[in-house]
């Protein structure tokens, strides 16, 4: 159908009150099975990759296959740089192609942070494409950095952020974290509304994105999307799944070396995950 921008896909999400799901992929697989599960609940998504995936590919290779599924799928597919660890990477990866990018400069001083959320904001504009801000950090284990604990979005901060900046969209930190919970995560969605108040009572109604939804439950990321969450990463849940639906098939069948075998058997837990939660989204055509 189209290779389209996160701007008009989570623009619609914001003003129709549901969310987008973004979902990481590492591989071939993982990106036409995403691309499936979307076709089968007619649901607009975003294909999203790290830093360490486009370093063990490139964002070549990325943009290239998702733009090729992107312009055949029956629906609209962004792809995104999850987690733009520089300037330098999201410039390489406007310049292969993609049509969103994240600069987390979160672990940076606010000052740090804006400053260089402005350059990336101003590089990514000349070419039309949205950028993604992080404010507050979403606590435990991302790509290759590590932190350890949750500093929450303080509202008048991404305000003062959200300004300044220009970005198209902002991750916040409510308590979620990245990779696999460990008990229950709390989380603070008063602050959520708090966030979401402030910048709409200032005429900026820029849609909030949820980093660490794998492993949240259904129920707390439905409350997360009616506080004015549009955006929601799911990484570690499709790891998961590929690497879950590949173990099964390879020892069901140890004389296997068809790639293609266990990777449709990959695909297949890969697509299941998926659907799962672009029902919890609710981005349903
Ligand atoms: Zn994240």
């Amino acid at each position: 159908m189209a290779y389209v921008t996160t701007k008009e896909l989570l623009a619609d999400a914001v003003s129709h009150r549901y969310a987008v799901g973004a979902f990481n992929c590492e591989n071939l697989e993982m990106a036409m099975a995403i691309v499936a599960a979307g076709e089968a609940c007619r649901a607009p998504l975003i294909i999203q990759t790290t830093p360490s995936t486009v370093n063990y590919a490139s964002v070549g290779l990325f943009a290239a296959m998702v733009r090729e599924l992107a312009e055949n799928a029956k629906i609209p597919v962004a792809l995104h740089l999850d987690h733009g660890s520089s300037y330098e990477l999201c410039e390489a990866a406007l310049d292969a192609g993609y049509s969103s990018v994240m600069i987390d400069g979160s672990k940076e001083s606010l000052e740090d942070n804006i400053a260089l959320t402005k350059r990336v904001v101003s590089l990514a504009s000349e070419k039309g494409i949205p950028v993604e801000a992080e404010l507050g950090t979403v606590g435990g284990k991302e790509d290759s950095t590590f932190s350890s604990g949750t500093a929450y979005t303080d509202p008048d901060d991404a305000l003062r952020f959200v300004r300044e900046t220009g970005c198209s969209s902002l991750a916040v930190g409510i308590g979620t974290a990245h990779g696999v919970y460990k008990g229950t995560p709390v989380l603070d969605t008063g602050r959520l509304s708090l966030i979401k108040d402030k910048l709409v009572s200032a005429g900026l109604e820029l849609p909030l994105v949820l980093h660490g939804a794998s492993g949240l439950s259904e129920k707390a990321i439905r409350e997360c999307i009616a506080r004015g969450i549009a955006k929601v990463n799911f990484a570690t849940e499709l790891r998961q799944a590929y690497t879950e639906g590949l173990k099964e098939y390879l020892l069901s069948d140890t004389d296997c070396f068809d790639p293609k075998k266990y990777g449709r058997a990959a695909m297949k837990k890969v697509q299941e995950a998926v659907i799962r939660r672009i029902e919890v989204c609710g981005d349903l055509a």
